[in-house]
């Protein structure tokens, strides 16, 4: 089976059960995001290839740790699929992916960080955290949740890239921008950015992220295209908040025709959608096929990505990556 079919299952269901020797050194604890607070999460790699599962001890998918990473995952119906388990950076594999504020004072509904009232790292934090796993990452990216305001929060950003970019690794940053964000993270020799979408339509967006600004997102984007470059912004849309495939191939072809690399991320249960469900492997094929060719018609390549989602890959289909 190709391995854009496996992955897809595998993100359907999003989930595994860890049997065999110890898995603790390969488990991954989120602090941003819809995961933020659970059991964690491990990385699978299969050759170059690589996928994020939840950890849960009820899901079908059942992964067999035989020791040093190796491990076969299995599944009703399915053939076994042996790879191996990557050791993260921070928070993903050869990443520091550092979370600065643990919270947030917005309320996305998909999003458990603002129940979880986490911790706000200081930039001094950040830096010994990035120095101790310098030797086996190849990118800094930084996200946040708002802890206090949106101006706070940046100031906190711009302090910590200052410490970080002279370490000499590509740095990515992703938090909710202000007008001026992207000119200040350019300055300061940031290579990549994420300016979060969300929602394919602006009309999801007010429904899942109140208080959020969907023009202010697409104005951080087309500016952040004019200073950075095509293909070096990025923008993270959730699949399965209610939106038709033709809402979303919408959404995807804006963002490449602005220069943007859409990261299509599926929808992970939780908060006040935990009811909800993820979407099927065949709808992430089928937008997987439509983002490919809006990719290549607007001739951008995730493959250049160095930093963030689009390098890891491991929550999302991404197009030159895993195809
Ligand atoms: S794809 Fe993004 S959110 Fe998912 S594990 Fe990788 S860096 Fe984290």
């Amino acid at each position: 089976m190709e391995w854009k079919r496996v992955k897809a299952e595998l993100l359907a269901i999003g989930r595994v059960a860890l049997k065999g020797e110890d898995c603790r050194r390969f488990i991954s604890r989120s602090t941003a995001g819809p995961t933020a607070g659970g059991e964690g999460s491990v990385f699978f790699s299969v050759g170059d290839r690589r996928v994020r599962l939840s950890v849960d001890p009820a899901s079908p998918l059942v992964l067999h740790h035989e020791g040093g990473g190796k491990a076969v995952i299995s599944g009703p119906g399915r053939e076994p699929l042996r790879g191996m388990l990557e050791v993260p950076g921070l928070h993903c594999p050869r990443q520091a992916y550092i979370t600065l504020s643990e919270r947030c004072i917005f309320s996305c509904r998909y999003c458990t960080v603002p129940r979880l009232h986490g911790r706000v790292k200081c930039p001094d934090e950040v830096l010994e955290k990035v120095k101790g796993v310098l030797d086996r990452v190849d990118a800094v990216s930084i996200t946040s949740g708002v802890a206090e305001s949106v101006p706070r929060e940046e100031a906190q950003v711009l302090d910590v890239v200052r410490r970080v970019a002279p370490l000499g690794k590509p740095v990515g940053v992703s938090v909710y921008p202000t007008p001026r964000t992207p000119d200040l993270l350019h300055d300061l020799g940031v290579a990549e950015v994420k300016w979060n979408l969300e929602a394919a339509t602006p009309a999801l967006f007010a429904v899942m992220c109140p208080g959020l600004d969907y023009d202010l997102m697409w104005q951080a984007l087309r500016r952040s295209v004019e200073i950075f470059g095509e293909g070096a912004v990025c923008s993270n849309v959730i699949i399965g908040l209610g939106e038709t495939d033709a809402e979303m191939t919408k959404c995807i072809t804006d963002l490449t025709g602005a220069g943007v690399i859409p990261v299509l991320r599926p929808l992970l249960p939780a908060a006040e959608l935990a009811a909800w469900h993820r979407p099927s492997a065949d709808r992430l094929l089928r937008l997987l096929g439509i983002q490919e060719q809006a990719l290549r018609d607007a001739g951008l390549d995730p493959r250049r990505v160095r930093t963030m989602c689009t390098a890891c890959t491991g929550c999302d289909l991404t197009p030159g990556r895993d195809t």
